[in-house]
C-alpha cells in the first residue's frame, strides 16, 4: 500500500512509500482511507521541528486528521463494514497516569502518551490503517468530505468545554467572543460560539478570499484589525506572539483567554510577568492553554458538525488533492483553508 511518511527530525524527508498492508489483527478494525486533512502540525513535522517515529523505527506515517471506511470490524464492536470513521489521535500513556486511566488522555500528566501521525505512532496517511474500536468515532455519511474536519473540531470542542467550566465562576457568564485566526480551527471555534448563542467576532489578516467569505456566510463579524470592543472570551488560534499579546492585553475584566495555537520555537518574546500578574489578579482574568481531545470531545464535535450547514462546512475544504499528486497537498497556497489528500475519488 502507498503511505506518506517522514523521518522525524529530518527536514524535507517526506516521501510516498510502498509499505506492507497492516498485519491482520482480530481485535482491530481495518479501515480503507478516504481522506486525510493537512494542518500546521503536519508542516512542523515535515520541517523536522516536531514529531517522533515509533520506537525502533526511523520513519513515521504522517496524518492525524482522518476519514475512512471500515473494511473489517471485530464482531463485538460498535462498527460494521461500510461505516465511516475518524481515528482518535492520542492514545493513553502505558502507565497510565490518573487522567489517562479514566479516558482523559488529552490531559495526560506524564507526557508518555502517543499520537497517531505525530508522536511514536503511525498516522492515517496510508491506503489502509487499523485502530482499536474504542479509538474510532463513527461519523454520519451525510457529512461527506466535511467529516475530515472532525479532528480539528474535537480540539475546539474541548476548548469550549473548558471555557464553559471556567466561565461558571462568574454569574454573568460570557457573552461576546473574539476568535483570532480564520483557519479551520478558528472557523470551528466561531461556529461553536454561535451554536452557544454568543456574539462572535473573527479576526484575521486576510481581507479577501475564502476566509472573510466563510466568516460572513457563517454570520460572524469579521475584522482585519483588533476590534475596539469589550471581549469576554478570546480563543486564540494563530499562535502568533503579537496576536497572543493583544488578546491578553485587550481581554475584558473577568475575561478568559484560551490559547490553542503553537508559536514554534522560532519566535522569542519578552513577557512582563509583573504586568501580567497584576492584570490577572486585579481583574480576575484567566489565561489558559488547551491541546488535543478525548472521546467526549469528538462526540461533541460530531454533534456540532451535524448541526452546521453542510454546504458551509464543505466550503472549508478549499483544495482536494488526489494521492497521485500528494506533494501538492503539503504546499501552502494563497486562499487555502483546509487542504485534503484524497485516497479515493
Ligand atoms: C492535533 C492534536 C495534537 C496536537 C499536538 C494538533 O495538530 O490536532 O490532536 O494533540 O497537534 O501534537
Amino acid at each position: 500500500m502507498r503511505a506518506v511518511t517522514i523521518a522525524p527530525g529530518q527536514p524535507a524527508s517526506i516521501a510516498l512509500q510502498h509499505l506492507d498492508d497492516p498485519e491482520p489483527d482480530t481485535g482491530a478494525v481495518l479501515v480503507r482511507a478516504l481522506a486525510v486533512g493537512v494542518c500546521g502540525t503536519d508542516r512542523e513535522l515535515i520541517d523536522g521541528v516536531y514529531g517522533e517515529a515509533p520506537p525502533g523505527r526511523e520513519r513515521l506515517v504522517l496524518g492525524h486528521e482522518s476519514l475512512g471506511r471500515v473494511l473489517v470490524a471485530p464482531p463485538a464492536s460498535h462498527l460494521v463494514p461500510g461505516d465511516f470513521v475518524v481515528g482518535i489521535v492520542r492514545h493513553p500513556d502505558p502507565v497510565p497516569c490518573g487522567n489517562c486511566a479514566i479516558g482523559e488522555w488529552d490531559m495526560c500528566r506524564n507526557g508518555r502518551y502517543t499520537e497517531r501521525g505525530i508522536k511514536q505512532a503511525d498516522g492515517f496517511c496510508a491506503e489502509h490503517w487499523q485502530a482499536h474500536p474504542d479509538f474510532l468515532v463513527k461519523v454520519s455519511p451525510a457529512l461527506g468530505i466535511a467529516a475530515v474536519l472532525l479532528e480539528p473540531a474535537s480540539v475546539i470542542a474541548k476548548a469550549w468545554e473548558h471555557i464553559e467550566h471556567i466561565g461558571e465562576r462568574s454569574r454573568r457568564g460570557p457573552r461576546r467572543v473574539l476568535v483570532t485566526g480564520a483557519g479551520p480551527v478558528g472557523l470551528m471555534a466561531a461556529l461553536m460560539g454561535l451554536q452557544r448563542g454568543l456574539e462572535v467576532h473573527l479576526l484575521d489578516h486576510n481581507d479577501a478570499g475564502p476566509k472573510p467569505r466563510l466568516a460572513r456566510a457563517l454570520g460572524v463579524e469579521y475584522h482585519v484589525a483588533f476590534p475596539s470592543i469589550e471581549i469576554d472570551v478570546a480563543i486564540e488560534c494563530t499562535g502568533a506572539p503579537a496576536i497572543v499579546e493583544q488578546a491578553v492585553a485587550r481581554i475584558a475584566p473577568g475575561g478568559i483567554v484560551c490559547l490553542t495555537g503553537l508559536s514554534g520555537s522560532r519566535h522569542g518574546s519578552c513577557i512582563d510577568i509583573a504586568a501580567l500578574n497584576q492584570s490577572m489578579v486585579l481583574e480576575n482574568r484567566v489565561l489558559f492553554g488547551t491541546v488535543n481531545a478525548n472521546l467526549r470531545h469528538y462526540r461533541a464535535a460530531a454533534d456540532a458538525l451535524a448541526h452546521a450547514d453542510r454546504a458551509w462546512l464543505e466550503q472549508l475544504v478549499t483544495r482536494r488533492v488526489p494521492l497521485s499528486q500528494w506533494q501538492e497537498a503539503y504546499e501552502k497556497r494563497r486562499g487555502d483553508v483546509k487542504t485534503v489528500l484524497l485516497f479515493e475519488d
